[in-house]
């Protein structure tokens, strides 16, 4: 593995910590521009480029994306349109019912994985886990598990970091590895058992999903707990958030980082949703008997010799051999790098942890208000760009803001070493 030194000669201009979709459009967008040479980039990830994302699709049995095939990596809207003709695989780009064709998951990771090799991202990856992030003045210096990075600018694009959420009454279970959640990084949906009995935990597009894939096998007895009914949806939010314009002004009129932002995101993400498509292939699993619906609430949950017996509040009772979480992510303040930050840097976070970022730029503002040499794509910037902004189309538009104000600093600070 190739670790940078802290060599001044050798030290990056820009460190992109996460290289997931935000992380490898970001990478992709600072090329385009011009503004940064290969050997001046470096991302930062303890696993492959986008594989934590492919490894959540095949985890939840994601067949096709729920966007539309103009959110991808790269920055033509059509890249992937195009792709997919030259390739012959203009099949894979799925009708919708509402709006444009939604990729397959493997036409999407395929284009990705081509606009990777375009722009030699693999050359700027260093494998390895960003454990702290302090600034001094003219530098971001990133400690790793693996070394130290000295960089000028530094962007975050962490995703969720790693949380994941357990119902409470489910942490025994889970800390005594009785239960699984569908985001850990072992649950592998093709490692269950032909004959198991296997329960899954969630209402929404994950537990639908994983419902479905796993019921595939008809020697499975699958149970979904599903306590509140279906709700099915499109996309994760109305499209007027995905223009990023208007609708969020009613973000920004909040404070930075404040619960009342928060509070909107909430409200207009439709979390716990279903797309028609996952929805009526559901359906159609419960109607053949492949899926049995249990909606009365879990009231306990115990591991016994080998199998977890579930007994819900109606008193039906069920003895698994597997019992997975489909629950949910954890808050995206609260991974492990952005707790550190949190508790030991001069970055200024506000309710819940979020960071306090610049509504133009989203660079991470210091405790003193004053702009940092950090800046944050992806969910954590939910408060500024709303709930689209863990998504690709989130990722496009972080992008933007975040490359407008990189092309002036650097514009500046060439000018300074110019004589
Ligand atoms: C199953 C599934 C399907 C989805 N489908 C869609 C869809 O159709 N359309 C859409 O727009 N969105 C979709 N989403 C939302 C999706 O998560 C985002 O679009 C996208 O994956 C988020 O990208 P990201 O780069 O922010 O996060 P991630 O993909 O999670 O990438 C974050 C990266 O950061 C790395 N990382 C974390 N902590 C550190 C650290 N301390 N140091 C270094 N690296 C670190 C991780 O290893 C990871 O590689 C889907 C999500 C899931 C789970």
């Amino acid at each position: 593995m190739t670790m940078r030194q802290t060599d001044t000669d050798a030290d990056p201009l820009v460190t992109i910590v996460g290289g997931g979709v935000h992380g490898v459009h970001m990478a992709v967008r600072l090329f385009q521009a011009d503004l940064i040479d290969p050997c001046e980039l470096c991302i930062v990830d303890p696993v492959g480029l986008l594989d934590s994302f492919r490894r959540k699709c095949h985890q939840c049995g994601t067949v096709e994306l729920r966007s539309p095939f103009v959110h991808h990596v790269a920055t033509d809207p059509f890249s992937l349109r195009d792709f997919a003709r030259a390739c012959g695989r203009e099949d894979e780009l799925v009708p919708s019912t509402v709006g444009a064709e939604r990729p397959t998951t493997s036409l999407f990771f395929d284009h990705a994985d081509w606009i990777c090799d375009r722009y030699d991202l693999e050359s700027s990856h260093t494998e390895a886990r960003a454990t702290d992030i302090c600034e001094n003045r003219q530098t971001v210096e990133i400690k790793t598990n693996e070394g130290h990075i000295s960089t000028r600018w530094c962007l975050l694009a962490v995703g969720h970091g790693g949380s994941f959420t357990y119902p409470e009454w489910a942490s025994e279970l889970a800390s005594t590895g009785s239960a699984t959640h569908i985001w850990d990084p072992s649950f592998d949906p093709n490692a269950i058992d032909e004959m198991s009995s296997v329960g899954i935990v969630g209402g929404g597009i994950t537990a639908a999903q994983l419902a479905t894939k796993v019921a595939q096998l008809p020697g499975r007895d699958v149970v979904l707990f599903a306590r509140s009914p279906f709700r099915v949806e499109t996309l994760e939010a109305s499209t007027d958030w995905m223009h990023f314009s208007g609708v969020t002004e009613k973000l920004h009129a909040h404070p930075p980082a404040s619960r009342a932002r928060e509070e909107l995101v909430s409200e207009a993400r439709y979390d716990g949703t279903i797309p028609p498509y996952v929805f009526r292939r559901l359906q159609r699993a419960l109607e053949e008997g492949r899926i049995e619906l249990e909606q009365s609430e879990i009231a306990v949950a115990t591991e016994a010799g080998g199998t977890v017996v579930v007994t819900c509040q109606d008193g039906s009772a069920y003895c698994l051999d597997e019992l997975t979480f489909a629950t949910g992510f954890g808050s995206p303040y609260d991974n492990e790098l952005f707790h550190h930050l949190r508790n030991e840097s001069t970055l200024q976070t506000g309710y819940r942890g979020a960071p306090v970022l610049d509504d133009e730029t989203l660079r991470w503002m210091r405790q003193n208000r004053t702009p940092s040499r950090i800046a944050v794509s992806g969910v954590a910037a939910q408060q500024v760009l709303g709930p689209f902004a863990r998504n690709v189309i989130g990722a496009r538009r972080a992008g933007e803001l975040i490359v407008e104000f990189l092309e002036s600093e650097l514009e500046v600070e060439k000018r300074e070493v110019t004589p």
